[in-house]
């Protein structure tokens, strides 16, 4: 068969219900867990294994034989067995020849070893066409069938051919296959498994940071002021009213800095007069875990909107209505209704709730099902347009919640600002300077800039 018409075959969509014999070293929990798949999914399936008894842990309808036998039955091997034990397969380097070796380990720690799992059997067995694959699809997931069909495999290798058999044995099991190219990116993907979160580490631990000193400023110049100053006990508020407190400025503090990166990569590029140097590194990781900083921000909006929604439910709360009835009542008299503070109320929630409704509307559709289904323009509109829509919503709701209480003296307990005007700093200059930069004495070059145009060109013609 010439090497075009193979490569068609491979390509093509197996039509015919036989599928070709897969053989997999290991009768471990991978091994039979990838067996069972298989089976399921139409593949005659045989072990090679140590011992050729049959263990009621192997699924049934497969063969099990010694590692040489079943080598001879397939023309893909999955070695579903420890990178410490490869070396016995140099012993079966002859009918190894020319077959399809898959590559399924992992290490225990990232770049555990000089090369990776992969190439290692690549240089144990040359002769041999080596696939990375299926490292990232665990023995559980194949087993409970929690498997859907957007679950990716990334496949690498530098044989063409070889890399479409294993594709289309992936295709053929229901899953997506990914081709990450040539062996050097096996590396990569083994180290796929052993990342923890990697994009969500900033965004937790700055939110967690800000959340402490939130947390704690609040119980400073709510509860212990309160209790030095006017020798009154309300460390209740520990439950919900300083949580309370803490939800929605962490809500407005991270959904301002999910655009504060754009803002400063904005700044730069107007300073430098080009796009074409990289920004600095601390920049572009920020940039690059906005989504999780929204996400974290939108957390706290809607526990913020939870806690809001208990309010009435809680005795400080009824305690504080009655007492004001009743000294209404024991003075005999009926406070008129403030149109003012009424306005300024319900301006105060609508905003909340507006904001909080176009803030859920971005978090939909930062999931990749929905990204996924709009093009790059609406994606830009919905993520740009809509969230500073939502920003702005948001940071008048803090706005009006405080009134023109920022003018009181009462309002400084020992010199320092309440925690919604901390709040208001980085939505605020965040807001302030993009106003600046929409201006279109402003706005003209930047987007010159964003389109390739440079104040000193380094390449003139
Ligand atoms: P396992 O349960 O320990 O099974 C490994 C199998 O290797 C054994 O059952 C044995 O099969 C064979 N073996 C052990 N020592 C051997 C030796 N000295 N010489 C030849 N064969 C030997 O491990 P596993 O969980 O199935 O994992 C197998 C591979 O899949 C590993 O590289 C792992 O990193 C990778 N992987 C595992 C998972 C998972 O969820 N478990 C997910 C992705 C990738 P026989 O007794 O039949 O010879």
């Amino acid at each position: 068969m010439n090497k075009n018409s193979s490569n068609i075959m491979a390509l093509a969509p197996n039509t015919s219900n036989k599928r070709e014999t897969v053989c997999i070293f290991g009768t471990g929990d991978f091994g039979r867990a990838l067996g069972h798949k298989m089976i399921q999914s139409g593949y005659p399936v045989v072990y090679g294994s140590r011992s050729t008894q049959i263990s009621n842990l192997i699924p049934k309808d497969a063969e099990v034989l010694g590692h040489a036998e079943a080598a001879q039955k397939a023309a893909v091997i999955i070695i579903a067995i420890q990178r410490q034990h490869y070396n016995f397969l140099t012993k079966l380097a002859e009918v190894l020849h020319g077959k399809v070796l898959v590559d399924i380990s992992n290490n225990v720690k990232l770049n555990q070893y000089p090369e990776s799992n992969a190439e290692y059997l690549a240089q144990l067995l040359p002769g041999s066409k080596v696939v990375k694959g299926f490292n990232t699809v665990s023995a559980w997931a194949l087993q409970s069938g929690t498997l859907d069909a957007s679950r990716q495999v990334f496949i690498c290798g530098d044989d063409v051919e070889a890399k479409q058999m294993v594709m289309n044995i992936v295709r053929g099991l229901g899953l997506t296959p990914v081709d990450k190219g040539s062996l050097l990116a096996a590396q990569e993907i083994e180290n796929y498994p052993l990342q923890l979160f990697p994009m969500w580490k900033f965004p937790i631990f700055l939110s967690l940071g800000l959340g402490l000193f939130f947390f704690f400023y609040c119980l400073a110049l709510d509860v212990i002021h309160t209790y030095i100053y006017e020798n009154n006990n309300v460390s209740f508020f520990i439950a919900i009213s300083i949580p309370n407190r803490v939800f929605p400025a962490m809500a407005l503090t991270l959904f301002g800095l999910v655009y504060l990166p754009g803002i400063f990569a904005a700044i730069i590029q107007l300073y430098r007069g080009t796009k074409y140097r990289r920004f600095p590194d601390w920049l572009d990781k920020w940039m690059l875990c906005r989504k999780q900083l929204g996400l974290i921000a939108l957390a706290f909006a809607a526990l913020h909107a939870v806690f809001t929604l208990v309010t009435p439910l809680r005795t400080f709360s009824s305690w504080t209505t009655s007492t004001e009835i009743i000294t209404q009542a024991l003075n005999n008299q009926t406070e008129p209704l403030n149109h003012n503070k009424a306005w300024l109320n319900d301006s105060y929630l609508a905003l909340g709730m507006l904001g909080f409704f176009v803030f859920v509307l971005l978090g939909i559709t930062s999931l990749p099902s929905v990204s996924n289904s709009v093009n790059w323009r609406e994606f830009r509109f919905i993520q740009s347009k809509l969230g500073y829509l939502a920003l702005i919503l948001c940071t008048a709701h803090t706005m009006i919640y405080g009134g023109n209480w920022f003018l009181n003296s009462q309002a400084y307990k020992w010199y320092l600002p309440d925690i919604y005007m901390l709040a208001l700093v980085v939505p605020c200059a965040v807001l302030v300077v993009k106003f600046v930069l929409i201006l279109p004495c402003v706005d003209k070059p930047l987007t010159q800039i964003r389109q390739g145009w440079e104040r000193n060109p380094r390449y003139s013609e």
